[in-house]
């Protein structure tokens, strides 16, 4: 009986030992790369001022209506956009 006790520990502990080591094999082993993280872009309309940040590979920010592109009275023109700054 002592026997089989100890034999039983044993295998306790191998299996302990087991794990730890796939855990820390886990732990050590390279992780997947991550997707390279895309960059946004900050745009501004030159007329009037407002801010579109957008992910670079989306472009520009459609022109949308510009409330201060355009004659008084007259039809409105498209926004301008300036890249300012690339996050
Ligand atoms: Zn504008």
């Amino acid at each position: 009986m002592g026997l089989f006790g100890k034999s039983k520990k044993e295998k306790e502990l191998e299996m302990q030992n087991k794990l730890l080591k796939e855990m820390l094999a886990q732990q050590s082993a390279p992780k997947a790369k991550a997707p390279a993280k895309e960059k946004q872009v900050v745009w501004q309309c030159r007329y009037c001022g407002v801010k579109n940040t957008r992910w670079q590979s989306n472009g520009m920010p459609d022109p949308g209506i510009c409330n201060k592109n355009g004659k008084m009275g007259g039809p409105k023109g498209p926004h301008r956009w300036v890249r300012i700054m690339t996050k």
